[in-house]
């Protein structure tokens, strides 16, 4: 069996369709904010994107960009002067965030009705309370593109490798909410291989080149790739497609895979965080 190709910017294109038509039925303009401090050069393109692409969509994307320098408190009053602008209805802070500055204490200062990433404890409770407001964006995206191979989630076996609270966490509560029997990897399982054979849905976010390999995946399995892996001036995932994609029955490659939907995700959580605020 070859499979099917699970094409991440086609389906992100139908999710920012869906945020241009949201957009279309509101009397104003959601307003995201992209804060970003220092000068990493991955987070100063991811940042520039974010806002580039609410503007491209039609909601009001901003970057604030201060110094490396910043202090803690500088940027925790950055943060409440956010919360307390009724123009803006989505903040991100990008991470890493300089060494001086803890990213927890400035998750948790984000109003939580304005955190469209999803990250702040209120948020992460109620995901996992099974009454999901605001969730992180590549986890979202990650089933909307389970969802579009058509698998039944419900009843499914489904493993994730890696428990990260950006991915690996919160896909796993997902699946669960769509009733998937969920098994969680991380770096202490015991026989890694034995648990993602029995995967109907096999969820790699691991950070690990093609750690993910064709004897470890069960034949007609849908398998989900997140992993960005700079190698020797290539991108590769966590998966080794070109072997994988002989047993499995959709997979998703790397770049083109998970990738674009985590921008696009991040405007229909900002939509959505507009219009529970604003109505
Ligand atoms: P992370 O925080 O480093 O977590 C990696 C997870 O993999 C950890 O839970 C770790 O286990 C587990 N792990 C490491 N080695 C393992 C092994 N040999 N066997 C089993 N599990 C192992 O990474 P992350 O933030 O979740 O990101 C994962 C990958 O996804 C990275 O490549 C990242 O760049 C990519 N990513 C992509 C997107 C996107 O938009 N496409 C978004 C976010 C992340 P322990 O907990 O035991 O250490």
């Amino acid at each position: 069996m070859t499979a099917k190709i699970i094409d991440g910017k086609a389906v992100a294109k139908e999710v920012e369709a869906e945020v241009r038509a949201q957009l279309a039925g509101l009397s104003y303009k959601p307003g995201l904010v992209a804060v970003r401090v220092g000068a990493d050069p991955a987070s100063e393109i991811y940042v520039r994107n974010k806002a580039r692409k609410a503007q491209e969509l039609g909601l009001r994307g901003t970057e604030r960009v201060f110094d490396a320098s910043m202090s803690q408190s500088e940027l925790l009053a950055e943060v409440g002067r956010l919360n307390g602008d009724d123009d803006v209805d989505g903040i991100l802070v990008q991470l890493p965030l300089p060494k001086q500055i803890d990213p927890k204490q400035v998750i948790e200062a984000i109003d939580p009705a304005k955190d469209v990433d999803g990250f702040h404890p209120i948020n992460v409770g109620l995901l996992h309370l099974g009454r999901p407001v605001l969730v992180p964006c590549t986890p979202l995206g990650i089933m909307r593109l389970i969802a579009s191979t058509g698998m039944a989630v419900a009843g499914a076996r489904a493993v994730v490798v890696g428990r990260s609270d950006i991915v690996g966490k919160p896909v796993a509560a997902l699946l669960l909410q769509q009733h998937a029997t969920v098994t969680i990897c991380h770096s202490r399982t015991r026989d890694l291989a034995a648990v993602t054979r029995e995967a109907d849905i096999l969820v790699a976010a691991i950070g690990r080149p093609r750690w993910i390999t064709a004897d470890m995946v069960r034949p007609g399995a849908v398998v989900i790739d997140v992993g960005i892996n700079r190698a020797d001036g290539t991108l590769t995932g966590d998966v080794d497609f070109e072997r994988v994609r002989e047993v499995a029955s959709w997979i998703t490659p790397v770049p083109g895979g998970v990738g674009p939907m985590t921008i696009a995700i991040l405007m229909s959580n900002t939509v959505a965080a507009a219009r529970k605020r604003r109505r």
